[in-house]
């Protein structure tokens, strides 16, 4: 059976605080009975909260609806996201006052209050999950959607992959797009091919190797798979799709893990889809937005979640002249985060990943939670303007 994906449009009929989306959150909170679900819980509210300038989170108009609705269901909430990120929140308006609720480093402020999970993959042997993850109750996962130079993407899958665990699991993990070698220096006729190939790369995705003066490294975060580097490269350098796809594939897994620590029924999913940036949150500032705005999507199914927005998203198309000078669109196959990030970092194809890992089925029922209503006059809603 299709699990059910609560959508609240961010557009409006009528120009009235009840048809915005913070308003829209709440009736989908309502629809996932979050109140009847979290009493006497300990309550982690996984948000990501960005760094530096950025300003294109979540809100904390929208977080301290979900923390009012679990302080109203009896249940005891906190916002958490990685010790650097909490340090300086309050600089981007994230705090106690404003959130309605503690605000805690996941896995302390050394990051060293981790559970260790044994899971072998592509040279990684265990990940360490946040302790406060790991002792808490109930989780609502409350993911700002966006692009990510790594996966193309990022909503409630990446949020709870790389922000619940600690600093050297996100490494390790990162790592794992090394695992298969791409460099072959007996490939390489000479040293002015090795200049060449690195010279190539009009992103600087291609530099030389730190620890191999012969060597070449690639940056898989800065490759948007243009191809350019592979008309010099000769075999010496292959880009391969399934270097990108195991990032794609590791986020899956820490996010299976953090997922299994709760029992069934104890954990949501909410994905706001506004100011979609290039790049993730974690760059520290707020670009312009390159997608519109696609509004708010709640379920218990993460992939569900996940592919609705992408559904959403995909209707639409990258707004090119809000992209940076220095991206391009590379192709216009796949979804609108693939034109810009590449091919290689294929979305679904990580849903598809994710559904056979057992995070959840793809297939959903969209819920519109109020749904838009054309009118017969456009003119009759504008606000009046106040007299002088
Ligand atoms: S394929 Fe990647 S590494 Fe090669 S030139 Fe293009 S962006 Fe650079």
């Amino acid at each position: 059976m299709p699990s059910k994906v609560y959508w609240g449009s961010p557009r409006q009929t009528q120009l009235d605080a009840r048809e915005t989306l913070p308003a829209k959150l709440d009736l989908i909170l309502d629809e996932l009975n979050l109140r009847e679900r979290v009493n006497g819980k300990r309550v982690a509210i996984k948000l990501h909260l960005g760094f530096n300038l950025g300003y294109s989170m979540v809100h904390p108009v929208f977080v301290r609806r979900v923390v009012e609705a679990v302080l109203e269901g009896g249940g005891k909430p906190f916002c958490t996201d990685v010790a650097h990120s909490v340090s300086d929140a309050g600089k981007r308006g994230y705090t106690e006052e404003t959130l309605g609720c503690p605000l805690y480093p996941a896995a302390g402020i050394d990051e060293k209050w981790t559970v260790r999970h044994e899971y072998p993959f592509r040279g990684i042997s265990e990940f360490h999950v946040a302790g406060a993850i790991e002792e808490a109750d109930f989780l609502i996962d409350f993911a700002h959607v966006k692009g990510h130079p790594c996966t193309s993407w990022g909503g409630a899958i990446k949020n709870l992959a790389l922000g619940c665990v600690d600093g050297p699991t996100r490494s390790a993990m990162h790592d794992v797009v090394e695992f298969e070698p791409y460099y072959f220096k007996d490939q390489c006729p000479d040293e002015a091919t090795r200049v060449a190939i690195r010279e190539s790369c009009p992103y600087g995705a291609i530099v030389d190797d730190r620890q191999d003066p012969d060597g070449l490294h690639l940056h898989p975060d800065r490759c948007n798979q243009c191809m350019r580097c592979q008309a010099v490269a000769n075999g010496a350098l292959v880009i391969r799709r399934s270097n990108f796809m195991a990032f794609l594939e590791v986020v899956n897994i820490a996010t299976k893990l953090v997922l299994d620590t709760f029992e069934p029924g104890n954990v949501t999913f909410i994905n706001l889809a506004t100011h979609m940036t290039p790049v993730c949150d974690c760059f520290g500032f707020t670009g312009l937005a390159v997608l519109p705005d696609a509004g708010v999507f709640g379920s218990d199914n993460i992939v569900a979640v996940e592919k609705a927005m992408l559904d959403m998203t995909a209707r639409t198309t990258i707004i090119e002249e809000n992209l940076p000078a220095t991206m391009e669109i590379v192709s216009r196959e796949g979804h609108p985060w693939q034109w810009i990030h590449g091919q290689y970092k294929d979305p679904y194809e990580q849903l598809a990943l994710a559904e056979k890992l057992g995070l959840g089925s793809q297939a959903y029922e969209l819920v519109d939670v109020l749904p838009v209503k054309e009118p017969d006059f456009k003119a009759v809603s504008y606000i009046q303007a106040a007299p002088n």
